[in-house]
């Protein structure tokens, strides 16, 4: 009788125990139930970059005065700044200034130590392509202005916080 009594409150025991689990399982669930989803239906849907986002680096080769402090700084030396000396003005023209993204790692050191402050990180992302090659940008790729996924209006734009 009282090896009955005995297994009959282990038993009880586990059966709440059991239903505590559960109960803290649907709790948990159920904190999710309010929150936004987290993934976005790309290409349908954008991410509006923050204002700190470390995109496609811009370059305004006008006023690069070829000085390759940039590659100086660069942790893999990428950027290519190819440059023929004038001798009768003593000044360096800048004949091509090239950086691959498909090696950049979007560190920023360039554009933190550029001594002009013509490099900048722009808010674009969509980088992908079938070809490595053409990630290679030179000079006019990247005096290119950044597409901005706001102008498209075919998208719908989110904000994360
Ligand atoms: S550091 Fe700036 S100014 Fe100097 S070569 Fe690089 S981009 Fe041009
Ligand atoms: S962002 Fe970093 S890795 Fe890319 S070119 Fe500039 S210094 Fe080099």
């Amino acid at each position: 009788m009282f090896l009955m009594v005995t297994e009959f409150i282990n038993y009880s025991e586990q059966i709440i125990r059991a239903a505590r689990y559960i109960g803290q399982g649907l709790m948990i669930t159920l904190s999710h139930a309010n929150r936004l989803p987290v993934t976005i239906q790309y290409p349908y849907e954008k991410i509006i970059s923050s204002e700190r986002f470390r995109g496609r680096i811009h370059f305004e080769f006008d006023k690069c005065i070829a000085c390759e402090v940039c590659v100086r700084v660069c942790p893999i030396d990428l950027p290519i700044v190819d440059w023929k000396l004038e001798t009768d003005i003593q000044k360096k023209r800048l004949l091509n200034y090239n950086i691959d993204f498909g090696i950049c790692i979007f560190c920023g050191n360039c554009i933190e130590y550029c001594p002009t402050n013509f490099l900048s990180m722009t808010e674009e992302y969509e980088l992908s392509t079938y070809d490595h090659h053409e990630l290679n940008y030179n000079l006019i790729a990247l005096g290119r202005l950044p597409v901005s996924v706001i102008d498209d209006y075919t998208i719908r734009t989110i904000q994360i916080k």
